[in-house]
């Protein structure tokens, strides 16, 4: 194990949340390298370490100055045992190739655990949406699918949204795919619903994310009724995490974006989550404006140089962290034990910190890792796609209930991986063991290619 690491960060020294990523794997993954000599020989490590194709290129755009702006763009083609490489694409200024890394490893066991044949991939480049007008952001985007459509394709690369990237991004990278292709294929998903996207895709990372949660509560005999969440972010992720939990009678008092956090102590219903995603979608604003118009509620700026977030500090049954990477870190998990919370779902990429999950799972929180309890929004793209090559669109009762149940079956995949190799209800070993797996399965039978 000590091998592969120095192997891994020997040969990209400067890829810190690839190398955090990486090693969380490789530390949990030890028992079953252990149990089977033939991934040892075969070198799954290895492999599975080393991204299959990465590609890097200049993405030269013009703002609204007549200015010529340069961006780097990227796709990392971590995996295709399981199917087409699949994956967002990222667009925000702390993008690099490390980041970018860290995520398409993490999407190649999130996409073995959803059941559906998908391998892994992500990409994304540093590009700052912020502030930029639509005509901008249009003209990025084309000059980013002018390299990448290259690289894509319904069978090859599919890739979809993330942080930066949503349905107008999609629109966009799609417009020009099609025209620099000739083709109208399921290239992209998180397409717009009257030109081949699936209903439910946007709720689908969020309301997944809550059915994981509360299949893990369903083993303690609980259910999220009268739960009180700390949620963080206030993006897709976010909304449609929030707008669940309200549904099954819980109850949210935060959210937050990267200047700061809003806490409402009475919670926030539908009328304010309306107000929330007109603000966050439409007026594209920030979350500080929340308080303008709930004044009883209070924003907090947060000072990146605090050790802590305060607004893990708040009393509450569940925490949702639907930011960004390593947004809870060791101070902020013992001020959420401090605080009551009892469970822990990461609806972002990698939020805790290697060593805010150790306390929380010592502790014995409901602790779900991301690449389980975030799973359903690369799921409903993946029967995005399905329906795609069926040239069919499914109602959004038949897409909910086959989230439902894609949640459900990972939720029981962790726990009897788990249970296999003795963690007890330990979700991170059991995600981490199932997902890695299928995926190695799937590549010893396919040959050393
Ligand atoms: N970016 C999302 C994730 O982290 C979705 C990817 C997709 O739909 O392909 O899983």
């Amino acid at each position: 194990m000590d091998e592969i690491m120095s192997l891994v960060k020997g040969r990209d020294p400067e890829q810190r949340e690839f190398h955090q990523a990486v090693q969380e794997v490789v530390e949990t993954v030890k028992p079953v390298l252990d149990r089977n000599a033939a991934y040892r020989q075969q070198g799954v490590l290895e492999r599975v370490t080393e991204p299959e194709r990465v590609i890097m290129f200049r993405v030269p755009w013009q703002d609204d100055d007549g200015q010529v702006q340069v961006n780097r763009g990227f796709r990392v083609q971590m995996n295709s045992a399981l199917g087409p490489y699949k994956g967002g694409l990222r667009f925000h200024p702390s993008v690099n190739l490390g980041i970018i890394k860290f995520l398409a490893f993490e999407q190649v066991f999130k996409n073995s655990l959803t059941t559906l044949a998908m391998g892994g991939g992500k990409g994304g480049s540093d590009f700052n949406p912020k502030g930029r007008s639509d005509g901008e952001v249009m003209r990025f985007c084309q000059s980013f699918m002018g390299e990448l459509y290259r690289h894509i394709g319904p069978d090859t690369d599919v890739p979809a949204g993330d942080i930066g990237v949503g349905a107008r991004e999609i629109g966009y990278l799609f417009g020009m795919y099609k025209k620099l292709s000739n083709e109208f294929t399921g290239v992209l998903t998180g397409k717009s619903l009257n030109w081949g996207g699936s209903l439910i895709r946007p709720e689908a990372t969020g309301y997944g994310n809550v059915y994981f949660a509360a299949e893990m509560l369903e083993t303690q005999g609980e259910t999220l009724e009268g739960k009180s969440c700390l949620v963080s972010g206030s993006g897709n992720v976010a909304q449609y995490t929030t707008e669940k939990i309200l549904e099954l009678g819980g109850k949210v008092v935060t959210l937050s974006d990267s200047s700061g956090y809003i806490y409402d102590e009475e919670g926030l219903d539908c009328e304010k989550l309306r107000y929330v995603k007109e603000l966050k979608n439409v007026m594209r604003g920030r979350i500080k404006e929340y308080v303008e118009k709930y004044p009883n509620a209070v924003y907090t700026a947060v000072d990146p140089t605090l050790d802590h977030n305060p607004l893990w500090s708040h009393p509450a049954d569940c925490a949702m962290p639907c930011a960004t990477q390593n947004e809870v870190n060791k101070v902020d998990a013992e001020n959420l034990l401090q605080g009551g919370v009892r469970l822990v779902s990461e609806g972002a990429n990698m939020p805790c910190t290697p060593d805010a999950v150790d306390i929380l799972i010592d502790s014995g929180v409901l602790y779900a890792p991301g690449k389980a309890a975030n799973a359903g929004g690369v799921a409903v793209s993946g029967l995005e796609m399905a329906q795609n090559s069926m040239r069919l669109s499914w109602p959004r009762e038949e897409v909910d209930a086959r989230l439902k149940q894609i949640m459900k079956c990972i939720h029981k995949t962790c726990l009897d991986a788990a249970s296999e190799y003795g963690a007890g209800q330990n979700y991170l070993v059991g995600a981490n063991i199932a997902g890695f797996i299928k995926v190695v399965n799937a590549m010893l039978d396919q040959g050393l290619v």
